[in-house]
Protein backbone atom coordinates (compact mmCIF):
# COMPACT_ATOMS: atom_id res chain seq x y z
CA UNK A 1 0.00 0.00 0.00
CA UNK A 2 1.52 3.44 -0.67
CA UNK A 3 0.53 5.89 2.08
CA UNK A 4 0.71 9.34 0.81
CA UNK A 5 -0.14 12.11 3.13
CA UNK A 6 -2.17 15.06 2.07
CA UNK A 7 0.78 17.44 1.32
CA UNK A 8 2.23 14.96 -0.92
CA UNK A 9 -1.35 14.83 -2.57
CA UNK A 10 -1.70 18.54 -3.31
CA UNK A 11 1.90 19.06 -5.27
CA UNK A 12 1.46 15.65 -7.69
CA UNK A 13 -2.66 15.25 -8.14
CA UNK A 14 -1.91 12.36 -10.58
CA UNK A 15 -0.91 10.06 -7.37
CA UNK A 16 -3.83 7.67 -6.70
CA UNK A 17 -4.03 6.32 -2.93
CA UNK A 18 -4.57 2.44 -2.82
CA UNK A 19 -7.51 1.96 -0.26
CA UNK A 20 -7.38 -1.18 1.49
CA UNK A 21 -11.00 -1.97 -1.37
CA UNK A 22 -9.24 -1.66 -4.25
CA UNK A 23 -6.38 -4.35 -2.97
CA UNK A 24 -9.20 -6.77 -1.62
CA UNK A 25 -10.80 -6.54 -5.21
CA UNK A 26 -7.61 -7.60 -6.71
CA UNK A 27 -7.15 -10.23 -4.37
CA UNK A 28 -10.78 -11.74 -5.49
CA UNK A 29 -9.38 -11.17 -8.96
CA UNK A 30 -6.86 -13.44 -8.37
CA UNK A 31 -9.03 -15.85 -6.98
CA UNK A 32 -11.63 -16.13 -9.37
CA UNK A 33 -9.90 -14.74 -12.46
CA UNK A 34 -10.26 -11.88 -14.17
CA UNK A 35 -13.39 -12.33 -16.24
CA UNK A 36 -15.76 -13.29 -12.92
CA UNK A 37 -19.05 -11.41 -13.95
CA UNK A 38 -18.42 -9.70 -9.62
CA UNK A 39 -16.11 -7.11 -11.41
CA UNK A 40 -18.20 -6.55 -14.52
CA UNK A 41 -19.60 -3.08 -14.74
CA UNK A 42 -23.18 -3.12 -17.07
CA UNK A 43 -24.82 -0.31 -18.39
CA UNK A 44 -27.54 0.94 -16.74
CA UNK A 45 -30.30 -1.92 -16.51
CA UNK A 46 -33.02 0.80 -18.07
CA UNK A 47 -31.03 1.11 -21.17
CA UNK A 48 -30.83 -2.65 -22.06
CA UNK A 49 -33.07 -4.15 -24.20
CA UNK A 50 -36.69 -4.62 -22.79
CA UNK A 51 -38.76 -8.01 -22.23
CA UNK A 52 -42.34 -6.62 -23.81
CA UNK A 53 -43.95 -10.49 -23.46
CA UNK A 54 -43.07 -9.39 -19.26
CA UNK A 55 -43.97 -6.13 -19.57
CA UNK A 56 -47.34 -6.53 -21.45
CA UNK A 57 -48.43 -9.45 -19.06
CA UNK A 58 -47.58 -7.71 -15.63
CA UNK A 59 -49.20 -4.23 -16.35
CA UNK A 60 -52.26 -6.49 -17.68
CA UNK A 61 -52.01 -8.07 -14.18
CA UNK A 62 -51.70 -4.64 -12.54
CA UNK A 63 -54.59 -3.03 -13.81
CA UNK A 64 -56.66 -6.13 -13.76
CA UNK A 65 -56.09 -6.45 -10.20
CA UNK A 66 -57.13 -2.63 -9.16
CA UNK A 67 -60.39 -3.30 -11.18
CA UNK A 68 -61.24 -6.62 -9.51
CA UNK A 69 -60.46 -5.39 -6.09
CA UNK A 70 -62.67 -3.13 -6.66
CA UNK A 71 -65.19 -4.56 -8.17
CA UNK A 72 -64.66 -7.71 -4.84
CA UNK A 73 -65.25 -4.69 -2.35
CA UNK A 74 -68.44 -3.99 -3.59
CA UNK A 75 -69.75 -7.08 -4.82
CA UNK A 76 -71.16 -9.85 -2.62
CA UNK A 77 -69.54 -13.23 -2.85
CA UNK A 78 -69.26 -16.88 -1.27
CA UNK A 79 -66.92 -17.10 1.94
CA UNK A 80 -65.82 -20.47 0.48
CA UNK A 81 -64.22 -18.70 -2.63
CA UNK A 82 -62.24 -16.20 -0.35
CA UNK A 83 -61.12 -19.16 1.92
CA UNK A 84 -60.71 -21.21 -1.37
CA UNK A 85 -58.27 -18.71 -2.65
CA UNK A 86 -56.60 -18.68 0.80
CA UNK A 87 -55.90 -22.15 0.22
CA UNK A 88 -54.85 -22.45 -2.96
CA UNK A 89 -52.33 -19.57 -2.73
CA UNK A 90 -50.73 -20.53 0.21
CA UNK A 91 -50.32 -24.20 -0.98
CA UNK A 92 -48.67 -22.30 -4.23
CA UNK A 93 -46.22 -20.24 -2.16
CA UNK A 94 -45.36 -23.57 0.06
CA UNK A 95 -44.68 -24.75 -3.52
CA UNK A 96 -42.60 -22.35 -4.35
CA UNK A 97 -40.28 -22.06 -0.89
CA UNK A 98 -40.62 -25.98 -0.03
CA UNK A 99 -40.35 -27.02 -3.80
CA UNK A 100 -38.28 -24.71 -6.37
CA UNK A 101 -36.34 -23.60 -3.87
CA UNK A 102 -35.51 -25.49 -0.95
CA UNK A 103 -35.19 -29.11 -3.19
CA UNK A 104 -34.61 -27.63 -6.67
CA UNK A 105 -31.86 -24.73 -6.01
CA UNK A 106 -30.28 -25.87 -2.91
CA UNK A 107 -30.84 -29.55 -2.85
CA UNK A 108 -31.35 -29.19 1.04
CA UNK A 109 -33.36 -32.60 1.29
CA UNK A 110 -34.37 -35.36 -0.64
CA UNK A 111 -38.07 -35.71 -2.20
CA UNK A 112 -40.21 -38.78 -3.62
CA UNK A 113 -42.05 -37.94 -7.16
CA UNK A 114 -45.68 -37.50 -5.38
CA UNK A 115 -44.03 -34.83 -3.36
CA UNK A 116 -42.42 -33.15 -6.57
CA UNK A 117 -45.47 -33.54 -8.17
CA UNK A 118 -47.06 -31.80 -5.80
CA UNK A 119 -44.99 -29.16 -5.77
CA UNK A 120 -44.70 -28.67 -9.96
CA UNK A 121 -48.50 -28.23 -10.44
CA UNK A 122 -48.87 -25.26 -6.90
CA UNK A 123 -45.31 -23.96 -7.82
CA UNK A 124 -46.92 -23.45 -11.94
CA UNK A 125 -49.89 -21.53 -10.67
CA UNK A 126 -48.01 -18.48 -9.13
CA UNK A 127 -47.12 -17.68 -12.52
CA UNK A 128 -43.01 -17.30 -11.40
CA UNK A 129 -41.76 -19.10 -14.39
CA UNK A 130 -41.17 -23.01 -14.36
CA UNK A 131 -39.37 -24.58 -11.40
CA UNK A 132 -36.41 -25.19 -13.24
CA UNK A 133 -35.79 -21.61 -14.83
CA UNK A 134 -36.49 -20.62 -10.65
CA UNK A 135 -33.51 -23.01 -9.52
CA UNK A 136 -31.20 -21.62 -12.45
CA UNK A 137 -31.86 -17.89 -12.05
CA UNK A 138 -31.84 -18.57 -7.76
CA UNK A 139 -28.29 -20.37 -8.04
CA UNK A 140 -26.82 -17.83 -10.24
CA UNK A 141 -28.32 -15.46 -7.75
CA UNK A 142 -26.47 -17.23 -4.70
CA UNK A 143 -23.15 -17.64 -6.51
CA UNK A 144 -22.91 -13.86 -7.65
CA UNK A 145 -25.15 -12.42 -4.71
CA UNK A 146 -25.33 -8.73 -4.96
CA UNK A 147 -22.56 -8.43 -7.96
CA UNK A 148 -23.56 -7.72 -11.65
CA UNK A 149 -23.54 -11.70 -11.84
CA UNK A 150 -26.92 -11.73 -10.18
CA UNK A 151 -30.31 -11.80 -12.30
CA UNK A 152 -32.24 -9.91 -9.43
CA UNK A 153 -28.78 -7.39 -8.37
CA UNK A 154 -30.15 -5.45 -5.72
CA UNK A 155 -27.13 -2.64 -5.95
CA UNK A 156 -29.75 -1.55 -9.30
CA UNK A 157 -31.86 -0.19 -6.51
CA UNK A 158 -35.36 -2.06 -4.83
CA UNK A 159 -37.89 -1.64 -7.58
CA UNK A 160 -34.98 -3.67 -9.74
CA UNK A 161 -34.60 -6.45 -7.33
CA UNK A 162 -38.50 -6.62 -6.44
CA UNK A 163 -39.54 -6.77 -10.04
CA UNK A 164 -37.41 -4.52 -12.33
CA UNK A 165 -35.57 -7.36 -13.18
CA UNK A 166 -38.48 -9.25 -15.01
CA UNK A 167 -38.87 -6.06 -17.24
CA UNK A 168 -35.53 -6.46 -19.23
CA UNK A 169 -33.57 -9.00 -21.02
CA UNK A 170 -30.71 -10.64 -18.90
CA UNK A 171 -27.04 -8.77 -18.89
CA UNK A 172 -23.77 -10.47 -20.54
CA UNK A 173 -22.71 -10.59 -16.94
CA UNK A 174 -25.39 -12.49 -16.04
CA UNK A 175 -25.37 -15.61 -19.02
CA UNK A 176 -22.01 -15.24 -18.25
CA UNK A 177 -22.44 -16.37 -14.57
CA UNK A 178 -25.05 -18.97 -15.90
CA UNK A 179 -22.65 -20.84 -17.66
CA UNK A 180 -19.95 -21.01 -14.98
CA UNK A 181 -22.70 -23.13 -12.98
CA UNK A 182 -24.01 -26.61 -13.43
CA UNK A 183 -27.42 -27.38 -13.81
CA UNK A 184 -27.50 -30.46 -15.64
CA UNK A 185 -29.10 -32.11 -12.29
CA UNK A 186 -32.12 -29.68 -12.71
CA UNK A 187 -32.02 -30.93 -16.20
CA UNK A 188 -31.89 -34.87 -15.80
CA UNK A 189 -34.78 -34.49 -13.48
CA UNK A 190 -37.40 -35.80 -15.89
CA UNK A 191 -40.60 -34.15 -14.07
CA UNK A 192 -38.96 -30.89 -13.46
CA UNK A 193 -38.39 -31.09 -17.26
CA UNK A 194 -41.37 -31.61 -18.12
CA UNK A 195 -42.91 -28.52 -16.39
CA UNK A 196 -40.67 -26.20 -17.72
CA UNK A 197 -41.60 -27.70 -20.93
CA UNK A 198 -45.20 -27.56 -20.48
CA UNK A 199 -45.42 -24.58 -18.07
CA UNK A 200 -47.86 -22.19 -20.36
CA UNK A 201 -50.62 -25.08 -20.71
CA UNK A 202 -50.27 -26.01 -16.91
CA UNK A 203 -50.62 -22.60 -15.66
CA UNK A 204 -53.51 -22.26 -17.91
CA UNK A 205 -55.03 -25.39 -16.68
CA UNK A 206 -54.02 -25.43 -13.37
CA UNK A 207 -53.90 -21.67 -12.39
CA UNK A 208 -56.36 -20.61 -14.32
CA UNK A 209 -58.97 -22.67 -15.52
CA UNK A 210 -59.60 -24.44 -12.11
CA UNK A 211 -59.51 -22.29 -10.01
CA UNK A 212 -62.19 -20.47 -11.38
CA UNK A 213 -64.85 -23.74 -12.83
CA UNK A 214 -64.51 -24.96 -8.95
CA UNK A 215 -65.81 -22.27 -7.34
CA UNK A 216 -68.88 -22.22 -10.07
CA UNK A 217 -69.34 -25.61 -9.73
CA UNK A 218 -69.14 -26.55 -6.21
CA UNK A 219 -70.97 -23.62 -4.71
CA UNK A 220 -72.76 -21.87 -7.35
CA UNK A 221 -70.12 -18.74 -7.49
CA UNK A 222 -70.57 -16.00 -10.14
CA UNK A 223 -67.61 -16.95 -13.22
CA UNK A 224 -66.32 -13.68 -12.68
CA UNK A 225 -65.85 -13.02 -9.04
CA UNK A 226 -64.17 -16.53 -8.89
CA UNK A 227 -61.86 -15.28 -11.58
CA UNK A 228 -61.24 -12.08 -9.79
CA UNK A 229 -60.01 -13.80 -6.41
CA UNK A 230 -58.84 -17.02 -7.04
CA UNK A 231 -56.91 -16.38 -10.42
CA UNK A 232 -56.21 -12.32 -10.34
CA UNK A 233 -55.95 -11.18 -6.39
CA UNK A 234 -54.15 -14.62 -5.56
CA UNK A 235 -51.78 -15.13 -8.25
CA UNK A 236 -50.44 -10.49 -7.71
CA UNK A 237 -50.76 -11.49 -3.48
CA UNK A 238 -48.30 -14.31 -4.29
CA UNK A 239 -45.68 -13.07 -6.31
CA UNK A 240 -45.71 -10.11 -4.75
CA UNK A 241 -45.07 -12.02 -1.30
CA UNK A 242 -41.97 -14.14 -2.79
CA UNK A 243 -40.52 -10.84 -4.78
CA UNK A 244 -39.81 -9.51 -1.53
CA UNK A 245 -37.42 -11.69 -0.68
CA UNK A 246 -35.14 -10.42 -3.65
CA UNK A 247 -35.90 -6.78 -2.42
CA UNK A 248 -36.89 -5.98 1.12
CA UNK A 249 -34.52 -8.99 2.44
CA UNK A 250 -31.50 -7.25 0.54
CA UNK A 251 -32.40 -3.87 1.77
CA UNK A 252 -33.72 -3.87 5.13
CA UNK A 253 -33.13 -5.72 8.40
CA UNK A 254 -30.34 -7.25 10.44
CA UNK A 255 -26.94 -9.27 9.98
CA UNK A 256 -26.46 -11.54 12.51
CA UNK A 257 -24.98 -14.40 10.86
CA UNK A 258 -22.72 -12.83 8.36
CA UNK A 259 -22.64 -8.66 8.36
CA UNK A 260 -20.22 -7.78 5.39
CA UNK A 261 -22.89 -9.38 2.84
CA UNK A 262 -25.72 -7.71 1.82
CA UNK A 263 -29.38 -10.02 2.27
CA UNK A 264 -30.72 -9.30 6.03
CA UNK A 265 -33.14 -11.09 8.43
CA UNK A 266 -36.01 -9.14 8.33
CA UNK A 267 -39.57 -10.65 10.22
CA UNK A 268 -42.12 -9.09 7.82
CA UNK A 269 -40.38 -10.52 5.17
CA UNK A 270 -40.29 -14.19 6.72
CA UNK A 271 -43.96 -13.62 7.21
CA UNK A 272 -45.58 -12.71 4.09
CA UNK A 273 -42.84 -14.61 1.99
CA UNK A 274 -44.04 -17.83 4.20
CA UNK A 275 -40.47 -18.06 5.86
CA UNK A 276 -38.03 -17.17 3.91
CA UNK A 277 -37.61 -13.51 5.21
CA UNK A 278 -34.42 -14.94 7.98
CA UNK A 279 -32.47 -14.30 4.36
CA UNK A 280 -28.81 -13.41 6.44
CA UNK A 281 -29.02 -16.66 8.05
CA UNK A 282 -30.18 -18.54 4.15
CA UNK A 283 -27.25 -16.79 2.37
CA UNK A 284 -24.87 -17.93 4.82
CA UNK A 285 -26.25 -21.41 5.30
CA UNK A 286 -28.26 -22.16 1.87
CA UNK A 287 -28.25 -25.93 2.51
CA UNK A 288 -29.85 -26.05 5.65
CA UNK A 289 -33.86 -26.54 4.58
CA UNK A 290 -34.99 -24.85 7.60
CA UNK A 291 -33.89 -21.52 7.00
CA UNK A 292 -33.28 -20.72 10.37
CA UNK A 293 -31.83 -22.51 13.36
CA UNK A 294 -34.83 -23.06 15.56
CA UNK A 295 -37.25 -26.30 15.82
CA UNK A 296 -39.75 -26.10 13.22
CA UNK A 297 -42.72 -24.92 16.21
CA UNK A 298 -40.85 -21.77 17.08
CA UNK A 299 -40.93 -19.67 13.97
CA UNK A 300 -43.47 -18.96 11.70
CA UNK A 301 -42.36 -21.18 8.52
CA UNK A 302 -45.13 -23.18 6.87
CA UNK A 303 -42.95 -25.01 4.58
CA UNK A 304 -40.97 -26.63 7.10
CA UNK A 305 -43.75 -28.16 8.63
CA UNK A 306 -44.40 -29.44 5.18
CA UNK A 307 -41.26 -30.73 5.23
CA UNK A 308 -41.36 -32.46 8.32
CA UNK A 309 -44.52 -34.00 7.97
CA UNK A 310 -43.61 -35.18 4.26
CA UNK A 311 -40.22 -36.93 6.49
CA UNK A 312 -42.82 -38.36 8.46
CA UNK A 313 -44.66 -40.13 5.85
CA UNK A 314 -41.77 -41.03 4.12
CA UNK A 315 -42.11 -38.48 0.88
CA UNK A 316 -38.87 -36.40 2.12
CA UNK A 317 -35.73 -37.73 3.40
CA UNK A 318 -32.31 -36.36 3.80
CA UNK A 319 -33.23 -33.29 5.18
CA UNK A 320 -29.65 -31.22 5.78
CA UNK A 321 -29.32 -28.73 8.34
CA UNK A 322 -26.24 -26.55 9.89
CA UNK A 323 -25.51 -27.66 13.50
CA UNK A 324 -25.78 -25.53 16.33
CA UNK A 325 -21.80 -25.63 16.74
CA UNK A 326 -21.77 -24.63 12.80
CA UNK A 327 -24.25 -21.64 13.70
CA UNK A 328 -22.30 -20.28 17.05
CA UNK A 329 -19.04 -20.51 15.32
CA UNK A 330 -19.93 -18.57 12.02
CA UNK A 331 -21.69 -15.58 14.36
CA UNK A 332 -18.85 -15.19 16.35
CA UNK A 333 -16.38 -15.31 13.13
CA UNK A 334 -18.04 -13.22 10.73
CA UNK A 335 -21.59 -12.26 12.87
CA UNK A 336 -22.98 -9.72 15.28
CA UNK A 337 -23.40 -11.36 18.52
CA UNK A 338 -25.35 -8.70 19.73
CA UNK A 339 -27.82 -9.07 16.72
CA UNK A 340 -28.05 -13.01 17.18
CA UNK A 341 -31.30 -14.11 18.98
CA UNK A 342 -29.65 -16.64 21.38
CA UNK A 343 -32.05 -19.71 22.98
CA UNK A 344 -34.23 -18.41 25.91
CA UNK A 345 -36.35 -19.89 28.42
CA UNK A 346 -38.90 -22.70 27.00
CA UNK A 347 -41.78 -20.66 28.52
CA UNK A 348 -40.59 -17.55 26.66
CA UNK A 349 -40.21 -19.66 23.50
CA UNK A 350 -43.71 -21.03 23.91
CA UNK A 351 -45.62 -17.89 24.36
CA UNK A 352 -43.00 -16.33 21.56
CA UNK A 353 -44.56 -19.07 18.87
CA UNK A 354 -47.49 -18.25 19.31
CA UNK A 355 -47.27 -14.98 18.79
CA UNK A 356 -45.44 -15.63 15.80
CA UNK A 357 -47.48 -18.17 14.28
CA UNK A 358 -51.01 -15.78 14.97
CA UNK A 359 -49.04 -12.61 13.83
CA UNK A 360 -47.30 -14.35 10.67
CA UNK A 361 -50.70 -15.72 8.96
CA UNK A 362 -52.65 -12.59 10.36
CA UNK A 363 -49.68 -10.44 8.22
CA UNK A 364 -49.93 -12.95 5.44
CA UNK A 365 -53.33 -12.12 4.98
CA UNK A 366 -53.05 -8.51 4.62
CA UNK A 367 -54.88 -8.09 1.46
CA UNK A 368 -58.85 -9.21 2.67
CA UNK A 369 -58.75 -6.27 5.53
CA UNK A 370 -59.14 -3.54 3.19
CA UNK A 371 -62.42 -5.06 1.53
CA UNK A 372 -63.37 -7.11 4.50
CA UNK A 373 -63.51 -3.30 6.52
CA UNK A 374 -65.36 -1.73 3.51
CA UNK A 375 -68.36 -4.49 3.43
CA UNK A 376 -68.67 -3.77 7.36
CA UNK A 377 -69.12 -0.27 6.90
CA UNK A 378 -71.00 -0.11 3.75
CA UNK A 379 -73.07 -3.33 3.72
CA UNK A 380 -75.35 -5.09 6.18
CA UNK A 381 -74.53 -8.88 4.76
CA UNK A 382 -70.90 -9.47 4.42
CA UNK A 383 -71.00 -12.42 2.37
CA UNK A 384 -73.89 -14.47 0.81
ZN1 LIG B 1 -30.90 -13.39 -1.68
ZN1 LIG C 1 -31.87 -19.58 -1.70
Amino acid sequence: MNNVNANDENENPSITIECSESIMIEKLKAIHGQDDPRFNVEQSAWKRPLKWSNIIILSILHIAVIVCYVDVCISLFHLETAIFSIIIGAMSGIATSAGSHRLWSHRSYKARWPLKLWFLIFQAITMNGSALTYARDHRTHHKYSDTEGDPKNPTRGLFYSHIGWWLVKKTESVKQAGRKLDFSDLYKDKLLYFQHKCYIPIFIVFGIILPTVIPVILWNEDPWIAFSICVVLRVFVVLHHLFTVNSLAHYFGYRPYDFRIRPTDHRIVNYISFGEGLHNYHHVFPFDYRINDRPQWELFNPPVSCIRICSLIGLAYDLKIASPEVVKGTVARKGCQALYDSIRSMKFRIVNAIFDWIIGISIALWIIYPALFYKLFTQPVIYI
